[in-house]
């Protein structure tokens, strides 16, 4: 298990302090997009004030405001707004106690990584929503996911993150036969053939099995997100191979048949079992009550590890309505070259490097 190195913690107690309100907030953001940038996600830790609900809130908000000034200042597009969506409950299937969720963006329908036209001038920007229905959440591109914890729940509250920079570099890599393709390329091409995959089986959703370039149609068109619930018996009618993949998984250990599913997915992805690549790219995020996190919605995938029913979270994204323009794909070039490694793994062992796509 691996958590989030000391400076992503991001202490907020010079909102309590002697200086200005407004110089304390830049301060506490400051060091906020510093660690943003490194690694990618925060925990603002408001939690620890001991304020009431009602103030804790109000800071939540002031302070992803303040960091969309600060990002835009360095280079997000100016038009990236905050939407403060509705509250969302944890739903426990019946005669479970916890809920799980795996790696997923946030509003994948229409906010997913796709490359600069920087990095690939043949890309079409048309090609980063994926659709106009079926989503859970709301349209806007997120180009940050946040959620304030107003209740922590009964289970665990605890955010997964994985950096998808690197999943995507080494899976490329593990291939061997992308040639010269650089990264943003290779996943341009496995973008385009989920397009294709979808005028063949009418999904309505992205998956991490076609980001990761993988052919088999069952696992294209089968959405995997919430651990607890079965696969539902229409798909596994239409695919019969997900019947024998929601069995038996490579790791062995998977319990449920979404996550053995998954398990088949990054095995044949990434060349990892499900328990291999919790194990090489997790990271674990703690989080107490009126806690704001925080993270890029792109270069990052995050998830939740058995929440309780009780757990609720108030979504506060960073978002914008066209993901094109040259503003975004100067921004978007940037992500790209976002630090990655193993900078989260270890405080002090931090091996942090500015890799070339
Ligand atoms: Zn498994």
């Amino acid at each position: 298990m691996r958590f989030p190195a000391t400076e992503q913690l991001i202490d907020c107690t010079a909102l309590n302090g002697p200086a200005p309100w407004d110089q304390a907030v830049a301060e506490v953001v400051t060091e906020a997009a510093t660690a943003l940038r490194r690694h990618g996600f925060v925990v603002f830790r408001i939690g620890a004030l001991r304020w009431d609900e009602d103030r804790s809130r109000d800071v939540a908000h002031q302070l992803t405001a303040a960091l969309r000034t600060r990002l835009v200042r360095d280079g997000a597009p100016g038009e990236m707004y905050l939407e403060a969506d509705a509250a969302q409950p944890t739903p426990v299937p019946d005669a479970r106690q916890v809920r799980t969720l795996l790696p997923h963006h946030d509003g994948q329908h229409s906010s997913y990584l796709t490359p600069s036209l920087l990095d690939d001038p043949e890309w079409d920007p048309t090609l980063r929503t994926f659709s106009d229905t079926g989503y859970t959440t709301t349209h806007p591109h997120k180009l940050y996911q946040g959620i304030f914890i107003a209740h922590p729940g009964e289970g665990l509250s605890v955010t997964t993150y994985y950096d998808w920079l690197r999943i995507l570099d080494d899976v490329k890599e593990l291939r061997g036969d992308t040639g010269d393709l650089s990264t943003p390329r290779w996943l341009a091409r496995n973008i385009r053939d989920s397009f294709a995959a979808t005028r063949r089986n009418g999904s309505a959703y992205p998956t991490v099995a076609g980001f990761l370039g993988l052919t088999e149609e069952a696992l294209l068109a089968t959405p995997l997100l919430h651990c607890e619930r079965p696969l539902a018996e229409a798909v596994k009618e239409r695919f019969p191979l997900l019947r024998s993949l929601s069995t038996r998984c490579p790791c062995g250990e998977c319990q449920g048949e979404v996550r053995r599913v998954f398990c088949h997915v990054t095995t044949l992805g990434a060349g990892l079992n499900w328990r291999e690549f919790r194990e090489r790219y997790e990271i674990l995020a703690p989080s107490e009550r009126f806690d704001l996190l925080l993270g890029d919605n792109l270069t990052m995938h995050h998830g939740g590890l058995a929440g309780g029913p009780g757990r609720v979270i108030e979504p506060l994204c960073l978002v914008l309505d066209e993901p094109r323009g040259p503003a975004y794909e100067s921004w978007l070039h940037g992500m790209w070259r976002r630090p990655t490694g193993d900078a989260t793994a270890a405080a002090g062992s931090a091996r942090v490097a500015e890799v070339a796509r």
